[in-house]
């Protein structure tokens, strides 16, 4: 006999639509969202919303109708992933000034300009075919542990910092065919109108981001090396169905890893990808350091 396992979902979902109370409008989504004993994360702003949230799959499949019944979201894509537990611990819905900050004073609306959509699979034929610049539209961190193959390594920490990243890095390359690609979308949305915008003239963005292109069943999530980083307790999903790369090293001993942990130290909190024989061995700490000054510290 065994104990059936209840099935979850995760529904990873963004649109650019006005809002005109976020304040309000977020109170009462996480009350509805309480109901549903949902957990995860959802931002509101004056243009749009962009969430994650995880419940069985009767939780979720409701709040995906709910959703669809509100004038605002009825063409709401949710991308749905199965798992087995929540990817949450908490429901947050907060209200914030911008879903996607850029730090720009004229900020990009995606409903005025954004890249060209390519498909899962017109963008898996476009890397192989076309000569091409890829942007990864994503930070550094998130490009460490998984990527496009020949994808460029964006050298920001946070969105805010792009625009004068690619000012500085990519003004070369404004005749090429540029594509970019993010998580769910919601960002390239963004980096492609703003690309666009500092006179990049052939820009392409992959529509519903590396999560959509890994569950496409043609593509398979092929030219994808390493895991996908997401924003909730799983911290990495798989992607490719045909090849499975290691394409980032643990911190400590170089062996080929693709876990990240927070350091052991809350003050620290340095986020280190560690293979499986260093985690007891540097007891989650981030380096030698951070270890040593921790055991002082007991110690005293
Ligand atoms: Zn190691
Ligand atoms: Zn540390």
């Amino acid at each position: 006999m065994s104990i059936k396992q209840e099935q979850y979902q995760v529904l990873l979902y963004y649109k650019y639509i006005p809002i005109e109370n976020p304040e309000q409008f977020a109170k009462e989504h996480l009350k509805r969202c309480q109901e549903l004993e949902l957990k995860g994360r959802i931002l509101v702003a004056t243009e749009g919303i962009n969430g994650t949230v995880s419940g069985t799959i009767d939780q979720t499949n409701e709040y995906m109708k709910i959703m669809h019944e509100n004038p605002l979201f009825h063409d709401m894509v949710f991308k749905i992933d199965r798992t087995e537990g929540h990817a949450f611990k908490k429901m947050h819905v907060r209200p914030r000034k911008e879903l996607v900050t850029f730090n720009l004073e004229d900020d990009v609306d995606p409903n005025q300009v954004t890249g060209a959509y390519l498909s899962p699979k017109e963008f898996y034929e476009t890397l192989q075919n076309e000569d091409v610049i890829i942007l990864d539209g994503r930070n550094h961190y998130e490009y460490e542990i998984g990527h496009f193959r020949g994808a460029i390594r964006p050298g920001v920490k946070s969105t805010r910092e792009f625009p004068e990243w690619i000012r500085e890095n990519l003004s070369q390359y404004k005749d090429k065919k540029i594509l970019t690609y993010c998580t769910g979308g919601i960002r390239c949305e963004k980096l492609s109108g703003f690309l666009k915008k500092e006179g990049f003239s052939d820009v392409s963005q992959l529509h519903g981001g590396i999560v959509t292109y890994g569950q496409d069943p043609e593509v398979k999530g092929q030219l994808f090396d390493g895991k996908c980083y997401v924003f909730d307790d799983r911290i990495a999903v798989p992607i490719n169905q045909v090849e499975d790369i290691i394409v980032s090293q643990c911190s400590h001993c170089g062996q080929p890893a693709d876990r990240y942990l927070n350091c052991a130290d809350v003050t620290c909190d340095q986020r280190h990808i560690c293979c499986e024989q260093c985690e007891p061995k540097y007891q989650r700490f981030c380096s030698s350091k951070c270890l040593e000054s921790n055991q002082h510290y007991h110690q005293a």
